[in-house]
């Protein structure tokens, strides 16, 4: 497979999904006809669902937590965080994922566009911070509250909330010279459009998956191959 040239003066903006986890046991979420793990989204990933069932919302991110804690970092999230060693402060990596195996495999300049699963914050939006919480709750009762008084949520963005810190993610597209995908079915937005933003100012765009995401045809070179095996060794840094 012919090598993608990074040059002295190119910024890297990275997208990751949950396709990049998948090798490391976790399952996508589109793979399975709009389910995640079994469940149907609008039961468990909706401020609704957090509405109607606070209970059976923490049953599902609980049981993401556990399999998140057992899973470890598989080649791909190793290669990005090779590749953020390599390019310092030109590489930015974003990610919809939940989970924190780019941590765990040495990521540093990243984001958690849709929350992190080891966090949670009060349901109030009452101004205090996300705190870390690893726990695996088995009832309501376990969880704990807020200062203000509010039941304390997992800090996930639900659908239908807006993603965090994008902000900053418009920067860095706006800044970018190369956009890389991976393992993302393009179909949840906004951060199906990054790759159009980037595109719009020049940049090069790769997509890297088993099979071609659905705004495929915005992307300048699609890889196809599992995250795994096709990251380690696809970027020449000059
Ligand atoms: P998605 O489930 O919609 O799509 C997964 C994509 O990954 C598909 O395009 C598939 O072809 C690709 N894929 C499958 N195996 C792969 C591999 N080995 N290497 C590379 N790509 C592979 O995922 P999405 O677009 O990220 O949207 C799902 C949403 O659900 C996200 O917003 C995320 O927050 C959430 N989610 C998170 C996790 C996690 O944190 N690990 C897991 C499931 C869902």
């Amino acid at each position: 497979m012919a090598k993608i040239s990074i040059a002295s003066q190119d910024r890297v903006f990275v997208l990751t999904g949950a396709g990049i986890s998948a090798e490391s046991g976790l399952p996508t979420f589109r793979a399975s006809d709009g389910l995640w793990a079994g469940y149907r989204i609008e039961d468990v990933c909706t401020p609704e669902a957090w509405r109607r069932s606070p209970a059976g919302v923490w049953a599902f991110y609980s049981a993401r937590r556990e399999a998140g804690q057992k899973a470890k970092p598989n080649p791909a999230h190793f290669a990005l965080a090779e590749l953020e060693a390599k390019l310092g402060d030109r590489f930015f990596l974003c990610t919809q994922n939940v989970d924190d195996l780019h941590e765990r495999a040495g990521s540093a300049r990243l984001v958690h566009m849709h929350g992190e699963l080891a966090k949670s914050r009060c349901e109030r939006e009452c101004g205090r911070p996300p705190v870390e919480d690893h726990a695996i709750y088995r009832s309501l009762d376990e969880v704990g509250r807020c200062a203000c008084g509010g039941r304390m949520r997992p800090h996930i963005v639900f659908f239908g909330e807006v993603p965090l810190e994008m902000e900053r993610i418009q920067d860095e597209i706006h800044q970018s010279t190369l956009m890389l995908v991976v393992g993302t079915s393009g179909s949840v937005y906004p951060a199906a459009s990054f790759v159009h933003w980037a595109r719009q100012r020049g940049a090069r765009a790769v997509y890297v998956g088993p099979e071609e995401p659905l705004n495929a045809s915005a992307f300048t070179h699609v890889v196809e191959g599992k995250a795994g095996e096709a990251l380690p060794g696809l970027f020449e840094v000059e």
